[in-house]
């Protein structure tokens, strides 16, 4: 890495240029830019791979995984538990090089960074419990049996909006399991992968079971990626076009897939709701990342009879919210990620306003010129509106009025999308119906952050397949075989 990089860490080599296969740091032919949101500055020249090295990474993969799979589950703990320790021990530098590339402010990047380090030290702990089954037999001299095993070489591809979580809630089921891996991290985020693989070289994960594919050519090395033989499970976070896309790519080998993609997550306030709690819970469900992750409340619907006073006090308190480069203190929204970004918000906004929804704060890019938008409350917004139908991925509200539960209800689940969900009521009957009704892979009941590493997280309908986190996690990543052993006598 150039010595003159502008992030200012204290370990220097936790900042890394190049790519990781087979325990190597590779260099390569061509080079691509990261850039620092907040400020525009160049901040690193980072190899960029194609399908070659990306070939190279899965033979590695493959070549690896066996002795992996052998080494016992206490063995594959005791090292993700060094790395997990590594991380944490490690976490104001990793925190600093996320904030440089994705802009979050710096508070949430060390969030991210211990939040990522969570499934480690979780799926480390999972490795020793992945439990089979003695089926009782139905004859004599025969036993049965349920074994469950490695899928084999995984690969991933992660987005830029955390950079950090993204990859270890994959890599540490998948490694916890005895599976090697390969990642693809966005290009705009590289850095912060990178820096993972630096940590999991220092904790002893041995050579090819940890691979880094930075690139800027994603459907080039996706094709790799998803149609190699020798891959055979892909798990993908991101959009759900391109989500869409690879699990028909995948078809060709029938890999397993995990896919985390798109939401469009609706935030419900009934009239019996704390409001003022319904605020602090909309504040953080929106606005963290500045509106940049699939479980952002994307639609507030709210009845009609506390529209008015919802919508004073929460504008209120997003007006109050301090825009700036996340390295400064007190700054809780940073940029967003890049101009075609800003673009997207300003078009659904002017859409939304040239259809009468009504501007209570913000509506436009902030001040601070560059990335930056204005935190944004828009009222009196349809269905019907693009606002409401695509996901935002910006730091605006959309107030959307309802009569009933009924009409919530039927609003709430009238998208092809089926993530996350929130909704704010003390009535308890009332709570335990809106739970069970809502299509959504996850519910928060008077909660605005639901993520955990504990808590099996994922969506439904075009949302995605598969769970990450919890004891079901580390099951995308083992498949069950079945033996029936015979000639036992008796
Ligand atoms: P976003 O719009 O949030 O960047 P994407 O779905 O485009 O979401 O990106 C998520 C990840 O998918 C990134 O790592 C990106 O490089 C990768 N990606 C985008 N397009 C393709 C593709 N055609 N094939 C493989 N990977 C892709």
């Amino acid at each position: 890495m150039t010595s003159h990089s502008p992030v200012v860490i204290t370990d220097r080599a936790l900042l890394c240029d190049r790519g990781f296969i087979d325990g190597v740091w590779l260099a390569a032919s061509k080079t691509f830019a990261v850039h620092n949101p907040a400020s525009g500055v160049e901040l690193a020249q980072v190899a960029d791979f194609g399908p070659t090295e990306t070939t190279a990474a899965v033979a590695a993969a493959a070549h690896a995984q066996p002795a992996w799979a052998a080494r016992t589950a206490k063995d594959r703990s005791a090292i993700l538990r060094r790395w997990f320790e590594l991380i944490v021990a490690a976490q104001d530098d990793l925190a600093a090089i996320m904030t440089a590339e994705q802009g979050k402010p710096l508070a949430e990047a060390r969030g991210e960074v211990l939040f990522g380090a969570a499934f480690i030290e979780w799926f480390g702990e999972e490795a020793k419990r992945t439990y089979g089954e003695v089926i009782p037999s139905p004859v004599r001299g025969r036993q049965l049996l349920a074994l469950r095993q490695p899928v084999g070489v995984v690969a991933a591809i992660t987005p830029w909006n955390f950079p950090n979580a993204m990859i270890t809630r994959k890599a540490a089921p998948a490694l916890a399991a005895g599976c090697t891996f390969i990642v693809k991290p966005a290009p705009e985020t590289p850095l912060s992968a990178l820096a993972l693989a630096v940590l999991a070289e220092r904790a002893g994960v041995p050579l090819g079971v940890f691979n880094v594919i930075p690139t800027t050519r994603a459907s080039e090395v996706g094709s790799v990626l998803t149609e190699h033989p020798l891959v055979r499970k892909f798990s993908f976070t991101g959009s759900t076009a391109v989500g869409k896309l690879l699990m028909a790519q995948c078809a060709s080998t029938v890999k397993r897939v995990s896919l985390e993609l798109g939401g469009n997550a609706p935030f419900l306030v009934f009239d019996d709701a704390d409001l003022d709690a319904a605020v602090v819970g909309a504040l953080a469900s929106k606005f963290r990342n500045a509106g940049q992750t699939c479980v952002c409340a994307n639609r507030f619907l709210v009845q009609s009879s506390v529209v008015d006073s919802f919508t004073r006090k929460l504008a209120v308190a997003v007006a109050a919210l301090t825009v700036g480069d996340g390295m400064t203190p007190g700054v809780v929204q940073g940029p967003l990620i890049s101009e075609r970004a800003v673009q997207k918000v300003e078009r659904l906004v002017a859409d939304a306003t040239a259809q009468g929804a009504r501007v209570v704060c913000g509506g436009a890019r902030h001040a601070l010129g560059g990335t930056f938008y204005a935190p944004t409350v828009l009222a009196g917004v349809t269905p019907a509106m693009t606002i409401a139908r695509e996901e935002i991925f910006g730091p605006v509200v959309t107030i959307i009025p309802f009569a009933d539960d009924a009409d919530a209800i039927a609003m709430a689940n009238d998208t092809p999308f089926g993530l996350a969900a929130y909704a704010y009521t003390r009535d308890l009957a009332r709570a335990w119906r809106v739970a069970e009704a809502l299509e959504y892979g996850m519910v928060g009941i008077n909660e605005g952050i639901i993520s955990t590493e504990l808590a099996p997280f994922g969506g439904i309908k075009e949302s995605g397949i598969g769970r990450e986190g919890a004891r079901q996690g580390i099951d995308e990543y083992l498949e069950i075989k079945y033996v029936a052993m015979g000639g036992l006598g008796g």
